[in-house]
C-alpha cells in the first residue's frame, strides 16, 4: 500500500515521535493507535527463531516457542553456499510470519578476529568477502518472506570481554578493508530492514552514538534505507545517539529517554528535523512489515527439519581422512564414545539459544545408518560437566573401543566453555576429553573424532587419530547429518571459513586480545586470519578454505578474459573443475587476488570470489567469476576512497588458501590520478614516481652538483641516485652550493602543486 510517511509524521506530536524511538517492552516497538501505527515485534535470531512466550530476557534463559534450529553461522559459512543460506533465510522468514515476528535479529557479520571470542559460533568468517556474502544471502532469504532482518553488531565488536564498555581502536584502513567490509556488501546488496549497532566503542565513541559509522558511512555512503536499532541496552546518551543516527533504542527505557529527546528538541539541542527523519525511517519499516504480513501463515516443520539436516551435512568439514578411514563400512561393529553423542552440543549459548522443534539423537542416527547387521556399542568416556578425568569412564571406553572395528569419539566444547557474554582464555578441549582420545587411540588404531564446537580448538592428539570431522554446532538435525557423512550417504563438502591455528599463540591478535582495561587496539591491522598466516609463513593446523571430500577434483583451463583492464572495467575469469573420483561430490572453488607489487602494505592474497559446484563422477563444469575494481583495490585513507594501484595482479585459483592450483596474471590500470600535495619535505623519489613532477624536479636537480654526478655512467651515479631517492626537496637547496634558493623552492612548489 502506498503511504505518505511524511504526512503521517507531520500529524504526530513531539511526544509521539519521541516515543517511537524506543521500545514498548523487551521485544516490541511502540504504536500510536490514533494514527493507525501498530507495534511490531523484533526477536532473535540468527539461526532460528527465539520468540519468548511471556517473560523477557536477552540471555535465552526463559522459555520460547519451538522453532527450527539450523546450524549456527560458523557452520553455515563453512557451506560456502549462497543458495543454501538463502533457503535457510526463507525458512526463518516463514517461521517469523507464522509467529507474528516482523524483524529477526540477525545475521551477525562481525569478523572472527580471535578464535577466543565467545560469540564466534554466531559469526561467519575471518574473511570479509565470505562473511558479507553469507550475510547477504541470509538477509535476502528472510526478507523474501516479508520479514525484516537486523544485521548485527555494527561495528568492530569482536570480543565479549567488557563488551559494553570496551573501545575497539582500529585504524581507518583496517576498519574499511576488514571490519566494515564484512557489513558493506550485505547492506548495499541486501538492504537489511535494520542494522543493530554494537555495545562497544569504536575509536573512542560508542557505536550507538557514532555518527561517522551510523550516518556518514552506513546511511550516506552505503545508502542504508532502514533504521538502526541499538543492541539491547547499548544506549549510552540517548540524545547523542539519535543525533548520530540511532533511530530505535531497545529494549524499553521506561519513558526516561523519550523525555530526554523531547527536552532536547525543546531546548534546541536536537533539531526537530533529525527526529522527523528518524521517525520516517522507523515508519517505513513498520509499514513494510504491516503490508507484507501474511495473516494465518504457517510452515512445514518437517520440511524445515529436512532442510536443517541438509544444511548441517553441507556445513560440516572433513579435516582428516587417513587411509580412507571414512566413510565407514556399514554392518560393522562401531564403538560410539563420548557423552556428546547422547547430550549433543548443537547450538551456542546466549541470546541466540532457541528451543528446537525436535532434536536428533546422534547415537540413534548412527544405529539407523550403520545397517541392520551392524553393532553399535557406546561408552560415555568423560563427564561433560567437569574437566577432571574419571578413570573408570576411560577404562570402560578403552574396553568398548578395543572390541570394535572402529571407534568414533564425540568430543567438543561444553557450553560452559563458549557462549555470548565471555571469551575463552585458551583453545584446549577439556582435559578429560584429551585424555580419553589418547587412551582410546592407545587400544584402537582406527579412531575417528567428531567435534562439536563453535570455534577452533588445538589438537595435540591429531596425530593419533585417523579421521576428523568438524561438525561445528550443527543444529537440531546434527545427528542425522553426522551419520550421513560418517557412512557415506552424503559426501562431505564444507570447507573452513576460518583458520585453525596450531596454537593459540600463533593467532595475530594474540598480543592485543582482549586488550587492557577498556581499550583493545587492533594492532595486527589488516593481518587477520589467513592474511597473517600467509604473510608470516606460519603453517596453520588447518588453513582457511580447507576441507576434504570422498571424491577428488582436478582443476584445468584457467582463462582470464583480458590481459589488461582499466579499474573501471570488469574481467571474467573461468576455470574448469572435474570430478575425478568415483562418487558425486561438491567442490568449493576459491579465487584469490594478489597484488604483485604495491607501494602500500597489502596481504599476500585476498579472497575475491568463490563458487560451489556439484559434480557427478567424470563430470566437468566451468566456473566463472567476475572481477571489478574492488577485487584489486585497497582503501586509501588520504583519498577516503578505494584505490587500485596500476600494475600486475595475480589471479589464484585454489582448493584452499594454502593449496593454489592454477594462476595467471592481469594488468590493471588505475583511472584515478592521485595528485599528492608537494611540500618542502617531499622526497625526490616520491616525486619521480609522478610523470608530471618528474620533469620539473629533474630540471632542478640539473642545477645542482648532483645533476652531473647522477648523470655520469658509473657506480657513483647509482649510489647518488639511491641516496637522492629519500632526499627531501629542501635538502637540494642546502646541497646546491647556492645554485638553488628558498625562494626558488617556493616557486617550484607552486609549479608542482599548480
Ligand atoms: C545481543 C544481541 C541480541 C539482543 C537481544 C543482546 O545481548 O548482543 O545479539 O539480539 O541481546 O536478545
Amino acid at each position: 500500500m502506498k503511504r505518505d510517511i511524511k504526512a503521517l509524521v507531520s500529524q504526530m506530536t513531539l511526544e509521539e515521535k519521541a516515543s517511537l524511538c524506543s521500545g514498548l517492552d523487551f521485544w516490541h516497538t511502540k504504536g500510536v493507535e490514533r494514527l493507525g501505527i501498530p507495534p511490531i515485534m523484533l526477536t532473535d535470531g540468527p539461526h532460528g527463531l527465539r520468540k519468548q512466550r511471556a517473560s523477557a530476557d536477552h540471555l535465552g534463559l526463559f522459555d520460547s516457542v519451538p522453532a527450527t534450529c539450523f546450524p549456527s553461522a560458523a557452520g553455515l559459512a563453512s557451506s560456502w553456499d549462497r543458495e543454501l543460506i538463502y533457503q535457510v533465510g526463507v525458512s526463518l522468514g516463514e517461521e517469523c510470519q507464522a509467529e507474528d515476528v516482523a524483524v529477526l535479529l540477525g545475521p551477525g557479520a562481525n569478523i572472527k578476529r580471535s578464535p577466543l571470542c565467545g560469540r564466534n559460533f554466531e559469526y561467519f568468517s575471518e574473511d570479509p568477502y565470505l562473511s558479507s556474502r553469507m550475510a547477504a544471502s541470509h538477509i535476502q532469504g528472510v526478507q523474501s518472506q516479508g520479514v525484516g532482518t537486523s544485521l548485527k553488531h555494527f561495528a568492530a565488536n569482536n570480543q565479549e570481554h567488557r563488551r559494553m564498555t570496551s573501545d575497539s581502536v582500529v585504524d581507518e584502513r583496517t576498519l574499511r578493508e576488514i571490519y566494515l567490509a564484512s557489513f558493506e556488501y550485505a547492506v548495499k546488496e541486501a538492504q537489511p530492514w535494520a542494522v543493530m549497532c554494537s555495545y562497544n566503542k569504536v575509536n573512542g565513541t560508542y557505536a550507538s552514538e557514532n555518527e561517522y559509522l551510523l550516518t556518514d558511512i552506513l546511511k550516506e555512503e552505503w545508502g542504508h534505507e532502514g533504521f538502526v536499532v541499538s543492541d539491547w541496552g547499548a544506549v549510552n546518551e540517548r540524545v547523542d545517539g539519535l543525533a548520530a543516527g540511532l533511530e530505535l533504542e531497545m529494549p524499553a527505557s521506561g519513558g526516561a529517554n523519550d523525555r530526554k529527546i523531547v527536552e532536547a528538541v525543546c531546548s534546541g539541542k536536537l533539531p526537530e528535523e533529525k527526529l522527523d527523519r528518524a521517525v520516517e525511517r522507523l515508519l517505513r519499516v513498520i509499514f513494510k512489515a504491516v503490508d507484507q504480513k501474511k495473516p494465518g501463515a504457517s510452515y512445514d516443520a518437517d520440511a524445515h527439519h529436512a532442510l536443517a539436516r541438509k544444511v548441517a551435512r553441507e556445513s560440516m568439514v572433513l579435516l582428516k581422512n587417513e587411509d580412507g578411514i571414512l566413510p565407514l563400512r556399514k554392518g560393522g561393529k562401531i564403538a560410539v564414545i563420548g557423552e556428546l553423542a547422547v547430550k549433543p552440543r548443537y547450538q551456542g549459548g546466549g541470546s541466540s539459544h532457541i528451543k528446537p522443534i525436535k532434536l536428533e539423537d546422534i547415537r540413534e542416527e548412527i544405529v539407523k545408518s550403520a545397517g541392520s547387521k551392524a553393532q553399535v556399542i557406546y561408552a560415555q568416556g568423560y563427564d561433560l560437566q567437569q574437566d577432571v578425568t574419571d578413570d573408570a569412564l576411560v577404562e570402560e571406553a578403552k574396553r568398548t573401543a578395543a572390541q570394535a572395528d572402529v571407534a568414533v569419539i564425540f568430543a567438543g566444547l561444553p557450553e560452559r566453555y563458549e557462549s555470548e557474554g565471555f571469551d575463552r582464555t585458551h583453545l584446549r578441549l577439556p582435559d578429560n576429553q584429551i585424555r580419553l582420545i589418547e587412551a582410546v587411540a592407545g587400544v584402537q588404531s582406527r579412531v575417528v573424532v567428531v567435534l562439536s564446537n563453535g570455534a577452533p580448538v588445538e589438537m595435540p592428539w591429531l596425530g593419533s587419530v585417523k579421521g576428523l570431522l568438524e561438525a561445528y554446532l550443527g543444529g537440531q538435525a546434527l545427528g542425522g547429518a553426522i551419520a550421513d557423512l560418517l557412512f557415506g550417504d552424503a559426501n562431505p563438502c564444507g570447507k573452513l571459513a576460518e583458520t585453525f591455528p596450531q596454537r593459540l599463540e600463533h593467532n595475530p591478535s594474540q598480543l592485543n586480545f582482549p586488550g587492557e582495561g577498556d581499550r583493545v587496539e587492533y594492532r595486527e591491522g589488516l593481518f587477520v586470519g589467513y592474511r597473517y598466516y600467509d604473510a608470516k609463513q606460519i603453517e596453520p593446523l588447518f588453513p582457511f578454505g580447507f576441507g576434504l571430500s570422498y571424491t577428488t577434483f582436478e582443476y584445468s583451463n584457467l582463462v582470464v578474459g583480458k590481459k589488461s583492464i582499466r579499474d573501471d572495467e570488469q574481467v571474467t575469469v573461468s576455470v574448469n573443475v572435474t570430478n575425478t573420483g568415483s562418487r558425486q561430490g561438491k567442490e568449493i572453488v576459491q579465487l584469490y587476488v594478489r597484488d604483485v607489487e604495491s607501494s602500500v602494505i597489502r596481504p599476500v592474497k585476498e579472497l575475491k570470489g568463490f563458487a560451489k559446484v556439484d559434480l557427478q563422477p567424470g563430470e566437468t563444469k566451468t566456473v566463472t567469476f567476475t572481477l571489478g575494481k574492488r577485487s584489486f583495490a585497497y582503501y586509501n585513507v588520504e583519498l577516503k576512497d578505494w584505490h587500485v594501484e596500476s600494475g600486475e595482479f595475480e589471479i589464484l585459483i585454489g582448493r584452499s588458501s594454502r593449496d593454489i592450483v592454477l594462476k595467471d596474471t592481469l594488468q590493471v590500470e588505475s583511472t584515478q590520478v592521485i595528485k599528492p600535495i608537494c611540500h618542502r619535505n617531499s622526497t625526490i623519489g616520491d616525486l619521480m614516481g609522478n610523470p608530471e613532477a618528474q620533469a620539473l624536479v629533474m630540471d632542478w636537480i640539473k642545477r645542482t652538483p648532483f645533476g652531473a654526478m647522477a648523470a655520469a655512467d658509473d657506480t657513483h651515479s647509482d649510489m647518488m641516485q639511491a641516496m637522492m631517492k629519500y632526499l627531501p626537496l629542501r635538502g637540494l637547496v642546502g646541497f646546491s652550493g647556492g645554485a638553488l634558493t628558498e625562494e626558488a623552492l617556493d616557486e617550484l612548489l607552486k609549479q608542482l602543486n599548480g
